[in-house]
């Protein structure tokens, strides 16, 4: 089943979230000469046009990167995501949004590398025309799963892992786990950055003690919620997991969540979280 496409949700405050973390994690990895892999198991399509008919159905990036892209008082930790979506636009209006390979690709060194995998008919041909000519890039229609055993650990041994899959089948909460356990038992200094979604919040209660079950440790989740959890259809919070975290993440985080919190969300409901699941 693959009914979901990402172009209706592109820049919602999900988005925001996940990709100020992504971008706050390659900015870290470049702090050292060497090379690094960007791996992104779940890539989507890559570019999404905000006034198609997709993203205007919704409507959700008006309530996220909306909310936020001519803010002038942006924390300083905002600055590698927004000049991504500066460069996507330079008129004075939001007509493109970046999803996380471009993001990677505009944030990336010559000597880095990209391994895309995505598996919708509509959106890999797209993703693979986004990167014809970026000669550090691979761009697959495979199981992002798979990559987790098969494209680990990198020959540079070092590298971050996006894992993003839309959840549609309930049995993703259970393959993230598993997928990552494989990842990480081949590459045990890898960073992991694992999106959720807050529809059930037991769904993600379940998935946090299957983490905390694999032995796993330096687990830090980051979570921002809109609305309070609901048992109601619809996504009330979302959140980023992430092993293995730079170590100026956490605090990094700490400055730049509530101000996005209060942008984000005006009427002020909701909360932020920002937890080790586990400690070193
Ligand atoms: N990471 C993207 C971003 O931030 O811009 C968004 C990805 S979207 C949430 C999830 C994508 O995973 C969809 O495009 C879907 O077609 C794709 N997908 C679903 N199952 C997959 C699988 N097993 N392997 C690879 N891609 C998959």
């Amino acid at each position: 089943m693959l009914s979901y496409r990402h172009s209706f949700h592109a820049g919602n405050h999900a988005d925001v979230l996940k990709h100020t973390v992504q971008s706050l994690i390659i900015e870290a990895l470049k702090e050292k000469e060497k090379p690094f892999l960007y791996l992104d198991t779940h890539a989507g399509a890559g570019r999404y046009q905000l006034s198609g008919e997709h993203a205007e159905r919704t409507g959700e990036y008006l309530e996220g990167i909306g909310r936020i892209w001519q803010q002038d008082d942006l924390p300083a930790e905002l600055e590698p995501y927004m000049n991504v979506i500066r460069h996507f636009n330079r008129s004075e209006s939001l007509r493109y949004y970046p999803g996380s390979p471009l993001i990677a690709r505009q944030l990336l060194r010559e000597q880095d590398s990209l391994f895309l995998t995505e598996l919708h008919p509509s959106d890999y041909p797209l993703l693979r025309q986004e990167f014809q000519k970026d000669e550090r890039a691979r761009v697959e229609r495979a199981d992002g799963y798979q990559q987790l055993k098969s494209k680990l650990p990198p020959v540079s041994r070092r590298g971050l892992v996006l894992i993003d899959p839309p959840y549609e089948i309930k049995s993703d909460y259970q393959a993230v786990v598993s997928g990552i356990s494989e990842g990480y038992k081949r590459f045990a200094t890898g960073t992991y950055a694992l999106w959720y979604p807050v529809v059930l919040r037991q769904q993600i209660k379940r998935m946090v003690h299957d983490l905390e079950a694999t032995g796993i440790r330096k687990i830090l989740q980051i979570e921002l919620a809109v609305r309070p959890d609901s048992d109601q259809r619809g996504m009330t919070a979302s959140g980023m997991i992430v092993i293995n975290p730079p170590w100026k993440l956490e605090a990094q985080m700490n400055n730049v969540l509530p101000w996005l919190h209060s942008k984000l969300v005006p009427a002020g409901t909701g909360h932020t979280l920002i937890n080790w699941i586990v400690p070193e």
